[in-house]
């Protein structure tokens, strides 16, 4: 169960709450956020919801029984709009349009790719500067210095930055210069990681895990708000499955499911979905049509020379018409009204 309290909630009104939900034979945790103070009351017996729902302090209660609970579209049927100021949202019934290299490389190539995105209308820009690769040897970021340019060179363009944290201890430093901090598929479920940023007052991407199932990624999407942080954006990547013709395999079901099961808004990567230069605007349209609330793909202007993930990133032209297409086909989406 859910208990959404009053701002004004006293302490001792609040002890009477929690023993009563105790009492009942349900766990409670408190949970307090940007946005709202809750009690979460984790158990299965059957009861009167007249008891609780009666006592002061209470805004609303609600019944969830998934195993995740904040994150569920069960409590909270209005969707969740993810604001990174200055008029720019990640939320239901806009198209997000989030472009950039898979790494960020050097200036000359951060000064090219904000000047894409602005011609561009992009408002948000991906890029990593700690990068998770499979080897060792490759090419591992530039580290907190490069995220710092990064940081100048965007933000005086007007533009927005996602990247992703690996590590815990990065989350401070970091924490000046992106607008979304980017969970990668490899730590879907690092809850140390997860806790963390649920400390922080920014807004939060979570890719799903490289097997991870949808569950799990809602899961660990309730780590991140039951922790106090409710700006929270759930990311399909592909998933690894028997296949080998494709890099992963993007799991277009997942949208849909994601969007009626969680009130969070849900982008979809084809870039590491599909991991093919020529197929990631199908599949970026295809995630449009399937629900998306935005599309996130990996761009640069020479991919041939891109030091991490070339195969699949499309160059200025390309990335033009998709983020042009994506514009057309979201307004075809919305016609039609099938969400
Ligand atoms: C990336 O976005 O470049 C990345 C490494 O993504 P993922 O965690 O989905 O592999
Ligand atoms: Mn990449």
């Amino acid at each position: 169960m859910i208990i959404q309290l009053q701002p004004d909630i006293s302490e001792n009104q609040k002890e009477k709450l929690i023993a009563k939900v105790n009492e009942i034979g349900y766990k409670t945790t408190e949970v307090q956020t940007q946005l709202g103070d809750y009690i979460v009351g984790i158990g299965k017996k059957e009861f009167d919801i007249r008891k609780i729902g009666q006592m002061d302090g209470i805004r609303d209660i609600h019944i969830v029984s998934d195993e995740y609970k904040l994150v569920s579209k069960k409590w909270k049927a209005k969707p969740t709009s993810v604001d990174l100021g200055d008029n720019i949202f990640i939320k239901d019934g806009e198209m997000a349009i989030i472009t950039g290299p898979c790494s960020i490389e050097t200036e000359d190539q951060i000064r090219k790719v904000v000047a894409h995105c602005v011609e561009n209308d992009i408002k948000m820009m991906r890029g990593g500067v700690f990068k998770p690769r499979s080897s060792p040897y490759a090419f591992r970021g530039l580290g907190i210095d490069g995220l710092k340019l990064w940081h100048e060179l965007a933000s005086a363009a007007g533009i927005k930055i996602v990247t992703e944290v690996m590590q815990t201890s990065q989350i401070e430093e970091m924490y000046p210069y992106v607008d979304v901090y980017q969970v990668g598929a490899r730590n879907s479920q690092n809850f140390n990681l997860l806790d963390e940023l649920g400390k922080v007052d920014k807004a939060v991407m979570i890719k799903r895990g490289i097997s991870g199932t949808i569950e799990e990624l809602l899961q660990s999407a309730e780590y991140v708000f039951s922790g106090g942080n409710e700006k929270l954006i759930l990311c399909e990547r592909g998933i690894r499955t028997y296949e080998r013709a494709s890099r992963n395999t993007l799991d277009l079901n997942a949208i849909p499911i994601l969007k009626a099961k969680s009130h969070l808004p849900v982008i979809v990567d084809p870039s590491h979905g599909i991991g093919i230069r020529a197929y990631v605007p199908q599949m970026a349209l295809a995630g449009v049509m399937s629900g998306a609330d935005g599309i996130i793909y990996e761009s640069h202007e020479v991919p041939e020379k891109a030091y991490s993930d070339g195969q699949q990133t499309l160059d200025f032209a390309q990335s033009a018409r998709l983020a042009a297409w994506i514009r057309e086909s979201f307004a075809m989406r919305k016609g039609f009204d099938l969400l």
